[in-house]
């Protein structure tokens, strides 16, 4: 199957392949891998008509830098003209009006869009299991979660269903997943790439990630859909890199990892151990590494999981049967209206979340926990800049374990939130962090580690990530 876009692009431009074959190629191991159930639709004939133009294009020599890519996007972006659901009975048949920047300027670039991805309702979980579509397969072990919420996303690059994909992360969602599935999973620094598209959950949080196989390929990615938007105004108007031509890396580093994490009792000790090698290696390389204690480590679940769920029963009010999406047919008053479509509309995590959410912000309770919880995330964040006035980057695992049973978490949501408890730090501070494949454990379960950077410097998060990956079979 293909590797990377280059090795694609090369044998494009060499004649020896036209992105018809590719995406036919595509089409056939997605309809082969149904079960794993990642894609909730698939454009295909749309896909195959794209690749004849951009045939075309190349043989004219004027095709985008993305000829030859062909990626999936999570169900919770908007591509005009098509369903964007967020795995859920509330928005079951709406479809965009509009497309999101991040798919806007794929396309302006020929990439090919292949299909929506499964994905955790409005991306509230952690194993793919609280959506509309049902659960995703693990393409490792079918009897196991993808992780989530960008399970649909992590399970089709893994099981090279496409190239790459589209996700969002909001408190792990892309990199939790890709740790699971084996793949790499980026978040970059909130503001990095236009939200306008990316059907909310949290706003002070959210960001469109990338999965891919590979560090070369994100960056194209990342350097393409990222920068400046009158369409949102948090998109910062920082100029762009262009990250896949500084990927060289030679520089020694000041590395942090937090001994507090490693001490964590849910971490599995194999994950611990590989990330402690990892540590040796990056030593033995000319690099300074040192565990410091993460002080408010314990907050940082806590302060997600208040300030999420406020963000979010605000977002979600928008859903009430009367301007857009799924609506109770039998109710007939206005009241009855909106509590039958949302009883009947949303799911039971989504639920859970509205109402957390809710008690947060009443009257009563504002001060006790949103406020409470607004003045820690700035603590985090304080905490946080002060390390990286001393280290360049800080590398923690991605999860506390591999990819655990499907079924065996969903009854019990905090187990299911602890499962964030290394991912959450990178969106609470808006810095950007990314999950590489690091191994497999001997339950044959892959994992990743996970590389946090200050805000805004993905060229060295990436950089660093490139030349872990590239020396990743020197670890073991
Ligand atoms: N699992 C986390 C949650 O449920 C993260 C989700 C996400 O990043 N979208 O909130």
């Amino acid at each position: 199957m293909h590797i990377s876009l280059s090795e694609i692009q090369k044998q494009l431009y060499n004649n020896k392949l036209s992105v018809e074959d590719i995406v036919n190629s595509y089409l056939k191991r997605i309809n082969k891998n149904k079960h794993l159930n990642a894609f909730v639709e698939v454009f295909e004939n749309e896909a195959i008509e794209q690749a004849k133009i951009i045939d075309v294009k190349i043989k004219q020599n004027n095709a985008g830098k993305l000829a030859g890519l062909v990626i999936g996007i999570k169900d919770n972006i908007c591509y005009k003209g098509h369903k964007a659901t967020a795995g859920s009975k509330i928005l079951k048949k709406f479809v965009s009006t509009y497309s999101s920047t991040a798919v806007k300027r794929l396309i302006n670039e020929d990439a090919i869009i292949i299909g929506r991805l499964n994905c955790d309702e409005f991306a509230m979980g952690s194993s793919n299991e609280t959506s509309i579509y049902g659960s995703v397969l693990n393409p490792f072990d079918e009897t196991k979660v993808s992780g989530g919420s960008s399970g649909g996303s992590a399970a089709a690059v893994a099981a090279d269903l496409c190239l790459a994909a589209l996700g969002s992360d909001t408190g792990g969602s892309v990199r939790q997943p890709a740790s699971f599935c084996g793949v790499v999973g980026f978040k970059p620094a909130y503001g990095r790439i236009s939200r306008y598209g990316l059907i909310a959950y949290a706003s002070s949080f959210d960001q469109i990630g990338i999965i891919a196989k590979n560090i070369n390929d994100t960056a194209i990615i990342l350097e393409t859909i990222a920068g400046n938007d009158d369409l949102d105004s948090t998109a910062s108007d920082k100029p762009v890199p262009k990250y896949s031509k500084l990927l060289q890396f030679n520089k020694n580093l000041k590395i942090a990892f937090f001994k507090n994490h490693l001490k964590n009792k849910n971490l599995d000790i194999e994950i611990k151990n590989k990330t402690l090698n990892v540590f040796d290696y990056l030593r033995t390389t000319g690099h300074t590494v040192k565990g410091i204690n993460f002080k408010l480590a314990d907050l940082l679940i806590p302060a997600y999981y208040v300030l999420t769920t406020a963000e979010a029963s605000s977002n979600l009010s928008r859903y009430d049967g009367v301007r857009f999406g799924y609506r109770d047919e039998n109710s007939n008053d206005l009241n009855s209206l909106y509590t039958n479509t949302r009883t009947k509309g949303f799911g039971k995590e989504v639920k859970r979340r509205i109402m957390t959410g809710t008690f947060v912000l009443s009257k009563g309770f504002y001060d006790e926990y949103y406020t409470k919880a607004q003045k820690v995330r700035r603590l985090i964040q304080n905490e946080t800049n002060n390390i990286f006035n001393d280290f360049d980057v800080i590398i923690t695992p991605t999860t506390p374990t591999t990819a655990f049973k499907l079924g065996t978490k969903i009854q019990n949501p905090v187990e299911m939130y602890l499962e964030d408890v290394f991912t959450v730090h990178a969106n609470l501070t808006g810095i950007p962090a990314i999950s590489i494949p690091l191994g497999k454990h001997s339950n044959g379960l892959p994992f990743g580690i996970q590389i946090l950077s200050k805000k805004f410097d993905e060229e060295l998060l990436l950089a660093f990530a490139d030349f872990l990956m590239r020396n990743n079979q020197k670890l073991f």
